[in-house]
């Protein structure tokens, strides 16, 4: 049984940092939902027809979903429903930003069966939301987490960021502290990625170049550069050892609270670990729609392309939506590689007899030279049926998973 995405590719306002494919519904028609709404449809029906029945669990994500009115909501769910049916008990997730949530709308989806709900908070704190473009403001999370858990939202999670320019320990500190006083049953604490093609991206690469004639060309192309420059707040972004400084200092915290760090950057109290991304961790297959939606079947991976009306046009004449170019059969290696790098960033690890069953052969034979060089070291653990990497390594750990491929 695949587990199921849905993208909703819009958002208020695209973030500086943001590489997702969304749309700014500032800068778009608001037409564009319903040519979105009436491309998904078409791509529903079709898929239903090629995917193993059951669903093992739903994540509508974007973009902002809750950018959607309550009709549009209500017409998506319903579509969903339609063409996978899911029973109460599937875990069926919905991700949304403060400014987007009203009371209205935390009721209808949960009473249309969203018993998840994902909530992109990011900072308590206004100066550094506004640091990295977000456009609500600490009372919007405030009023969002009220109406979620008035609606009977019992499984919430909280997306915190660490890393954002002008942010220091303390600040960190406080929003994980105002967190936790909302008793969330999930946190996810990502550090700032600097993406090439973003604004925040090209205001670092031209801030670090300021004085050189690089620099100088380029702070010609930022008028918003040039304006943070002249009023001096273009931020500090905090060094790699304070944002480690941040991870640990919240891994510990939170392992007070009882939270168990059971992926790299999610904590869960027991038995709310988010089953949809564990899957997909753990290497099972998944059925991305929409627009940007990426897929894996049986070894196959594709991508939607990422423009709705192409999309949707498409589907109306009876053709794929699937972008040639992200369209690839993975081999044995590239799926061995994955569920190293994926599985070793959970907790647990991967599991040995799994792999064998899976992929016919030993991931300690197959990755023989790797083990060697690191046999000295206790950055791997076995342990019962698991293959492990030691918790202390976990913040460092992208350029040793990089072994694997
Ligand atoms: S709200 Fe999320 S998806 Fe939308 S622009 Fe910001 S980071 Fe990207």
């Amino acid at each position: 049984m695949p587990s199921l995405y849905v993208h909703v590719p819009f958002c208020l306002q695209k973030c500086d940092y943001c590489g997702f494919y969304s749309h700014s519904l500032k800068n778009s028609s608001p037409d564009l939902i319903s040519v979105y709404l009436e491309g998904l449809e078409i791509e529903m029906a079709k898929r239903q027809k090629d995917t193993p029945p059951g669903v093992s669990s739903l994540f509508i994500g974007g973009g902002t979903p809750t950018i959607l009115s309550e009709r549009q909501l209500e017409g998506l769910l319903g579509m969903i429903q339609r063409y996978f049916p899911m029973n109460p008990e599937v875990e069926q997730t919905m991700e949304g930003n403060p400014g987007t949530i009203t009371a209205g709308k935390a009721r209808l989806i949960r009473d249309l069966g969203i018993n998840r709900f994902s909530l992109g908070i990011q900072s308590f704190d206004d100066d550094l939301l506004r640091n990295v473009g977000r456009v609500h403001t600490a009372v919007k999370a405030r009023e969002a987490i009220a109406h979620l858990r008035s609606a009977g939202f019992e499984n919430l999670n909280l997306d915190l960021m660490f890393g954002l320019p002008g942010q220091g320990l303390q600040d960190w500190q406080a929003s994980v502290e105002e967190a936790l006083s909302y008793s969330p049953e999930h946190l996810s604490l990502y550090g700032l990625m600097l993406e090439e093609g973003t604004p925040l991206f090209e205001q670092y690469e031209v801030g670090n170049g300021i004085n050189n004639t690089k620099g100088a060309s380029l702070r010609k192309q930022s008028f918003r550069l040039e304006q943070k420059v002249e009023e001096g707040c273009l931020k500090t972004l905090p060094s790699e050892d304070q944002q480690a400084e941040m991870h640990e200092w919240a891994v510990r915290r939170l392992g007070m609270e009882g939270y168990r760090n059971y992926e790299t950057s999610n904590f869960a109290l027991p038995g709310y670990e988010c089953r949809h991304n564990l899957g997909y961790w753990r290497g099972a297959d998944y059925l991305g729609m929409g627009p940007g939606g990426v897929s894996c079947l049986n070894r196959m991976r594709w991508k939607n392309i990422e423009d709705v009306c192409a999309y949707k046009n498409l589907l109306s004449e009876g053709k794929s939506p699937i972008d040639e170019t992200g369209q690839e059969e993975l081999s044995l290696q590239e799926c061995m590689a994955e569920r190293m790098i994926l599985g070793l960033r959970l907790e647990s690890g991967v599991h040995l007899k799994e792999f064998e069953i899976d992929f016919g052969t030993d991931l300690r034979d197959i990755y023989r030279s790797v083990l060697e060089r690191y046999k000295d070291t206790d950055i791997f653990i076995v342990e019962g049926e698991y293959f492990r990497l030691n918790p202390r390594y976990s913040f460092v750990a992208n350029s040793i998973l990089q072994e694997f491929v």
